[in-house]
């Protein structure tokens, strides 16, 4: 390694191209097609890298393996650890594909209320879906009617 480079730590020469101005941090240096930053090797012999992992790992420790970063808010250049989930390749595809992920672009839920921020729910094992706060309640009130008269 070549005397004459300052030793800057890691973490911190990463953070130097991120824009954390919004709730989606992004990266701001290369990105790939695909959207994700991307890292290419230093001349300290560090290999190419994905921001997003990079990220994960400075927050978290190494990724165990097998798991790929997935991202919460669906937003490939962001980097916030908060947003960023470790799990295996096949919950990854599944939820790439499945409802919730088509869910989060809905603006109301499927009897019509509308799914603003106040409105919306979210169960902590599933981080991702946006549930309805009315038709919770809604279906809490049947619960308890049915349980009433004894069904
Ligand atoms: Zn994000
Ligand atoms: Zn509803």
């Amino acid at each position: 390694m070549p005397r004459q480079y300052k030793r800057i730590p890691p973490a911190q020469r990463f953070w130097k191209h991120v824009d954390t101005s919004s709730d989606c941090w992004l990266w701001t240096g290369y990105r790939l097609p695909a959207g994700y930053g991307y890292i290419g090797p230093s001349i300290r012999g560090e290999k190419h890298q994905l921001a997003h992992r990079v990220s994960y790992e400075l927050a978290n420790g190494p990724i165990p393996d097998g798991l790929v970063i997935d991202h919460l808010c669906r937003n490939p250049p962001c980097v916030n650890p908060a947003h960023l989930e470790a799990v295996t390749h096949q919950q990854n595809t599944l939820r790439g594909n499945a409802p919730s992920a088509k869910l989060a672009l809905q603006t109301h839920c499927k009897r019509g209320h509308e799914l603003t921020e106040d409105n919306i729910y979210r169960d902590p094992s599933h981080p991702n879906q946006r549930n309805c706060r009315i038709c919770r309640r809604i279906r809490s009130r049947e619960y308890k009617a049915r349980k009433r008269i004894g069904q």
